[in-house]
Formats: structure tokens, sequence, C-alpha cells
């Protein structure tokens, strides 16, 4: 398996590559053969002659690259699978946990379907992971569009004609995506302050010069793989309270708080935006996948009738094309160079791996991975 096929996203709103030409160039000279979509780089500000200078063949469509395409990389899960080879390795996210109809047509269509999503969270993967790089970018993404929306500014001034004191920004749920809204609106020079229930994080937020929000919730904790537990409905209740002061005085709240493979808790009820400041920004980041805040929409503003603004913050990394398709094309070089054989000169898909066996979900005909078989 050498041949790859890289796709151009479906989705008008992707901006996204999977590949760039820096790495086409690697690739090639490693053994791969390598065609590209004409256009799948436009949005990142790459040329199509830049991807031919590279060594790339350009072809016009998904469909004419799949013909002996072996290797299909593309970002978001496929609109259609029809045209792909069969045995053909295809790497994308699969949003496996709701797209079960996907994963039954990719099994019967004989591909060996890859989820980004379950590239498994160790250290040699970890320059695989595309959930850690892309999230990053959309953390800091989150505080620039709050920062642009509110009504004031985030750091302290002291000048002759008066004292501003800093914006108040509350974080809630630090792992990727928290640390980087932390570390940006710092930068900015706000006051943060922030929560999560797994207890390992206070450190982290302390180190990045926040105030970590200590809320006692009982049991809590964290996966082997890093995840939060999900917590019961009467936990939810009492986090939701214990934070609606913090979130009265905060001028931005970014909600970043998710449960791997699950719906996401609702922390931000009505009853606590109705109580927020006129001008308050909410980023929701979870609002893909059920929402963190009460009221949010996705890809849509929402003011309130007290005027607090809640914004949708899903995908925020397409806002930063040039940055997350280089960190994106870096996890995909990473993953075909770990499984490229030098000797044969072609990728194995080595069932034996740790990591191909956390992230391949079908392969012979069916369903292999144990979580969704
Ligand atoms: P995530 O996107 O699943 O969730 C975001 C955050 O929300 C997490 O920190 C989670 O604890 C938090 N959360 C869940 N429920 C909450 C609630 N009710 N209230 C407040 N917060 C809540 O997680 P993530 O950002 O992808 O990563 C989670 C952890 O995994 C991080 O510590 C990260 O450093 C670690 N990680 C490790 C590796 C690796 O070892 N290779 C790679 C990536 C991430």
């Amino acid at each position: 398996m050498k041949k790859i096929l890289l796709c151009k996203e479906n989705d008008e709103r992707e901006t996204r590559t999977a590949l760039i030409p820096a790495d086409i160039k690697k690739l090639i000279q490693m053994g791969f053969e390598i065609t590209a979509v004409k256009g799948t780089g436009e949005k990142s500000g790459i040329a199509d002659s830049e991807y031919e200078a590279a060594g790339a063949k350009l072809v016009s469509s998904n469909e004419e690259g799949y013909k002996g395409a072996e290797i299909v990389l593309r970002i978001m899960k496929p609109e259609s699978i029809d045209g792909i080879e069969k045995g053909a390795l295809h790497l994308s996210y699969l949003d496996p946990f709701n797209e079960r109809e996907l994963l039954d047509k990719m099994a019967s269509a004989g591909l060996q379907a890859v989820s980004l999503e379950m590239i498994p969270r160790t250290t040699l993967a970890q320059k695989m992971d595309v959930q850690s790089s892309q999230t990053s970018l959309a953390g800091y993404a989150a505080v620039v569009n709050a920062a642009a929306r509110l009504p004031k500014i985030l750091p302290m001034m002291v000048t002759p004609s008066g004292t501003i004191n800093p914006a108040r920004v509350f974080i809630i749920g630090v792992g990727v995506a928290g640390l980087q809204a932390i570390a940006t609106a710092k930068r900015l020079g706000a006051r943060v302050d922030a929560f999560d229930t797994r207890p390992v994080v206070e450190e982290q937020v302390k180190s990045l010069g926040a105030s970590f929000v200590k809320i006692d919730l009982g049991e809590m904790g964290q996966t082997d793989q890093g995840y939060a537990k999900e917590l019961t409905p009467e936990q939810i209740k009492k986090q939701q309270e214990a934070q609606a002061k913090v979130c009265e005085r905060s001028d931005i709240v970014i909600t970043t708080a998710k449960v791997f493979g699950r719906k996401a808790p609702r922390l931000i009820s009505k009853d606590v935006i109705d109580r927020m400041k006129k001008g308050a920004v909410i980023v929701d980041m979870a609002v893909s996948t059920g929402g963190n805040v009460e009221g949010s929409k996705l890809f849509e503003e929402v003011v309130t009738e007290n005027g607090v603004i809640i914004m949708s913050g899903d995908m925020l990394e397409r806002q930063v094309p040039v940055d997350a398709s280089k960190m994106l094309s870096g996890n995909f070089t990473a993953f075909l160079t770990h499984f490229y054989n030098k000797e044969t000169k072609e990728l194995d898909v080595r069932l034996d791996d740790e990591i191909m066996k956390g992230c391949l979900l079908t392969q012979g005909g069916s369903i292999i991975h144990e979580r969704f078989k």
C-alpha cells in the first residue's frame, strides 16, 4: 500500500487540508505516491501548483482519484464512499459513536476505516493525535472571538483618564482546549478562573497563573485515556449551583466540558445566564455534542433577552487553517510514517500495533473494533 489520495473536503465550511506540500515531499521521498484533488489547499492558502511542485499528481475530483487509491486521506467523515476501492485504508474523523450506518457501509464495502477520534492517547501516538492538535487551536480561537465581541477590554489599564479593571474569564473544562484558552486569556491580560472535574488539573491551572475553582463533587476522576468520567445528575446539579456565582461575575465564560463518547453535560442553565452581566460572552465549545450551555446553537450566535451573547464554539480551528492544516498534516504524516515498512516500501496495516488496534474500525468486510462490534 503506497498510493495515497488526498481528498478535497465536501463541507463548504471546511477550510483545512489533510496534507501540506512540505509533508507531501517527505512522504514521496520515503516511497509513497501521492495524488491530490485540485483545490484541496485553496482555503489554507496553498495553490495546486505547490502540490504539483512537491511531487503530487493532480486530479479533478475525489471520485476520479479513488481509482487505484490504496490509502484515502480526508478530514471529515465521507458523504459517500462510492468508488473507493475494496481494501483501501481510509483515514478521517468518523464520529463512530453516532455513525453506525456509515461504519456498516464502510465494512460492507471492504474498506479499512481508521477513525481519527480513536487514535489512542499514548505518548507514542501523541504526534498523530489530531484531537489535541486541533482543539488547542480552537481553545485559542474561542478566547480571541469572545474578546473581539466583548464590549470591554481584557487587560487592566491604569491611565490618567482612569483605571480599568481586568476582565474576568471563567474556563469550564480544562483539557486541551481549556488549557490553551487559559493561556490565551492570561496573555491578553484577563483574570482567569477555571474548573474541571479531574482533580489532576488543579496544578496545571495554577501553573498558568489562573485560579482553580474548588467544587467538591465527591467521586470524580478520569479514565486510563485521560478522559473525564461521567457525573451523576446529582453531581451535575451541585456543580451548576457552585459555579453559578463565578459565571455571574465573569465577562467571558468558555465551556469545553466533554465526556468521550457521550453527550456533553449541561452545565449552564438559563437561570444562571439570566443573572449574568449584559454584554457578557459565553462560548460553548461542546455545542455539537449536546451543549454545555442552555440555548446555544451550532454555528450561530444567540443574544439573550438580558444581553448575554452565546457563541457557537464548534470547529473553531477552521478559523486558522494555515496552522490547523500544518498540524493536521503533521499528524497524518506521523501516522503514515509509523506504519511504513522500509523494506517492502509499503504501508503495513499492523493489527499487532496498539495504535492501529485502537483506531482501525473495519476490515475484511466487518466491524472489528471491540467497542463498535
Ligand atoms: P475532552 O475534550 O474529552 O474534555 C474536555 C475537558 O472537559 C476535560 O478536561 C474533562 O475533564 C472536562 N470535563 C468533563 N466533564 C466536566 C464537567 N462536568 N465539568 C468540568 N469539566 C468537565 O478532553 P481532552 O481535552 O481531549 O483531554 C483530556 C485529557 O487527556 C487532558 O488532560 C489531556 O492532557 C489528556 N491528553 C493526553 C494525551 C496523551 O497522553 N497523548 C493526548 C491528548 C490529551
